[in-house]
């Protein structure tokens, strides 16, 4: 009985909050189920696409050709990757995309939690990571991080941790550049911009591991490839990087 006046009571209260303040699809501004805590109706929801396809061993980019190694990582040296591979959970796609902007800019802090777990999900489908079993957030700018309140990859990256009882190394890289956005750059300004932008703290605890560093969305690689870089001149073994989304 008691249970379900409570149930009911939930359900009521759920309903005058939806009156009052009707919630919308955070991508296509649909009304949501009064019950509906995701910000994405179920349609747009269903839109997620987990990658499971084939994809550069790499550098994650997905293969539309088969292969092995998409045309960059098959290229010139120089342009190689200091990271060893890269996987993530799903395509950077419009709807992911208001998802990712809805976590990051308008408090749903929240959000980490499911998306942390659908990164576990993917990372039990890639065992090359297994290698890695020390996680890394990418960190922020200490301004942005204040402003924001949380560090989404960090954030993501704790939930990760915790159900796959990995380790996580807090504190041990900061940014020592508030570097400007790389959003509109080239590949080649992007590499200039984030030049020197990390500096691992805490050599020790990198010293001889093999590193996971956690990103929320991998674009062109060259902020987490410039912290790859700052690793392995402070010793570690070896840097993957996963993320919960990839742009292609
Ligand atoms: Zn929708
Ligand atoms: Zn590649």
């Amino acid at each position: 009985m008691g249970i379900i006046v409570k149930v009911t009571f939930f359900k009521i209260s759920r309903y005058l909050l939806h009156v009052l303040l009707p919630r919308t699809c955070a991508h296509c501004k649909e009304d949501l189920h009064y019950l509906d805590t995701a910000p994405l109706c179920p349609a747009c929801r269903d839109s997620l696409e987990p990658i499971t396809g084939l994809c550069c061993l790499k550098c994650g980019s997905p293969l539309e050709s088969g292969g092995e190694y998409c045309f960059n990582c098959r290229g010139h040296k120089s342009e190689r990757l200091k990271i060893n591979l890269v996987r993530s959970a799903f395509t950077f796609n419009p709807e992911l995309k208001s998802l990712i902007h809805a976590f990051k800019y308008r408090g749903r802090k929240n959000l980490a939690e499911p998306l942390g777990l659908d990164m576990a999900g993917t990372y039990d489908r890639c065992p090359e990571l297994k290698d890695y079993k020390f996680l890394l957030a990418v960190p922020l700018f200490p301004d942005k991080e204040r402003e924001r309140g949380f560090n989404q990859s960090e954030l993501l990256a704790r939930v990760l941790a915790r159900e796959r009882k990995l380790f996580l190394l807090e504190n041990s890289v900061e940014r020592v550049r508030n570097t400007p956005s790389q959003t509109g750059l080239s590949k080649r300004e992007r590499h200039e911009n984030i030049k020197g932008a990390f500096r691992i703290t805490k050599p020790e605890l990198v010293k001889g591991r093999r590193i996971l560093i956690i990103d929320d969305v991998a674009t062109t690689l060259a902020t987490t490839d410039e912290l790859a870089r700052a690793l392995a001149a402070s010793g570690a073994a070896g840097t993957a990087v996963f993320t919960l989304a990839r742009e292609p």
